[in-house]
């Protein structure tokens, strides 16, 4: 069997030429004699894989030098908790809940501080954003926390929330790489990699500098303290060394394909396929308000659950695979990350079409 096209939410797709060059130094490592998993993470090739990673990364996103770089283990989910750890200084935060990811961030933080939830989406099921132009943000808030691309739901900021002169925090798990960002518009931005960039078990935390802190309470796990993390470049403990390696690959990929206006040019033209379809569709209709539609998760519905496992099924079989919604909401959901080429989508949505004829 060979590939299929894959719509998973993550882990997701990942460019084919990366999976190439990595089976293809995979006994033998540029002639190190041995593979990037067994390879001592102090030893000079892995140095220089995390170096060029960073390099990349910072070139890709035009990161300034008053920011670091962290690649992290721990899943989102830690991170929630390492957030408020390292950001918290008087003990106040704002949050704007926008799905499921804000909404378990914004749970988290509550064990070590005062946390508000200054907006939320959740009388319409998180089918929308909140207007933040003008939200009641705490006058002795540490930061504002938003989940930037809302994976479950399909949504994304548009725009970025007035924060009134407070420190912005991002989760971009599900939008990292996808576009062009203004990163000073940022105190940190942070993320899975395992939805737009790489294997799951690496976290990326892009942190201005003056966040950093070396007076963290005692009880911060010496692992989740980004100070120490950004003093010893990553490496105050074994990171996670092979899915690095595959991150840098795909910012090299990105690098190749144009960099992050080309990307986001790409994912435009993939996204309108879709959503124009599901806009003159007689069967299948998206879930989310036009203005604040993501361009990486598309979430629709038929309207009848037996016909959307019928069409999950169907789809399957034809070669498209993990159409299913999310089991909180239902339906469907195509994510189309960046290594979804754009005849994945185009395939995709003539299968719809013989769909709808065929069970309309
Ligand atoms: C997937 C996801 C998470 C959770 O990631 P884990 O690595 O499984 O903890 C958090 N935030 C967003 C936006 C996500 O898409």
């Amino acid at each position: 069997m060979g590939r299929v096209y894959n719509f998973s939410a993550g882990p997701a797709v990942l460019p084919e030429v990366v999976l190439k060059e990595a089976q293809e130094e995979m006994f033998d490592y540029r002639g190190t004699g041995m593979s990037v998993m067994e390879m001592s993470h102090r030893s000079s090739a892995f140095q220089q894989i995390i170096d060029e990673a960073e390099a990349d990364l910072r070139d890709l996103m035009n990161i300034p030098d008053n920011y670091k770089v962290l690649f992290l283990q721990g899943g989102a989910s830690l991170h929630f908790a390492s957030i408020p750890m390292n950001l918290m200084k008087n003990g106040v935060a704002d949050y704007i809940i926008t799905g499921q990811w804000a909404k378990k961030a914004y749970e988290e933080a509550k064990k070590y501080g005062k946390v508000n939830a200054i907006a939320s989406s959740a009388d319409e099921t998180f089918t929308y954003i909140p207007d933040c132009s003008d939200l009641p943000i705490s006058e002795d808030a540490d930061y504002v926390y938003i989940c930037q691309n809302n994976t479950i739901y399909g949504t994304v900021y548009h725009e970025l929330p007035n924060t009134k002169g407070k420190v912005l925090v991002a989760d971009v798990s599900s939008c990292f790489l996808s576009e062009p960002i203004d990163v000073e518009k940022y105190g940190v931005i942070w993320g899975g990699v395992q939805k737009n960039i790489g294997p799951a078990g690496v976290q990326i935390v892009i942190i201005r500098e003056d966040l950093l802190r070396e007076d963290l309470p005692e009880f911060v796990p010496t692992m989740m303290n980004f100070k120490v993390q950004a003093d010893k470049g990553s490496l105050y403990n074994t990171p996670p060394c092979y899915g690095i390696y595959i991150c840098g690959k795909v910012f090299k990929w990105i690098k190749n394909m144009g960099g992050l206006e080309a990307m986001k040019a790409h994912n435009e033209k993939k996204a309108a396929i879709l959503y124009d379809f599901l806009d003159q569709s007689k069967l299948f209709k998206g879930t989310v308000r036009k203005e604040d539609r993501s361009l990486m998760n598309v979430p629709f519905v038929t309207g009848d659950k037996d016909l959307d496992a019928k069409f999950v099924a169907e789809a399957k079989a034809a070669g498209f695979e993990n159409l299913k919604g999310h089991r909180t909401v239902g339906g469907m959901r195509a994510s189309i990350y960046n290594a979804m080429p754009i005849e994945g989508v185009e395939k995709l949505v003539e299968f719809m079409k013989k769909f709808e004829e065929e069970n309309m």
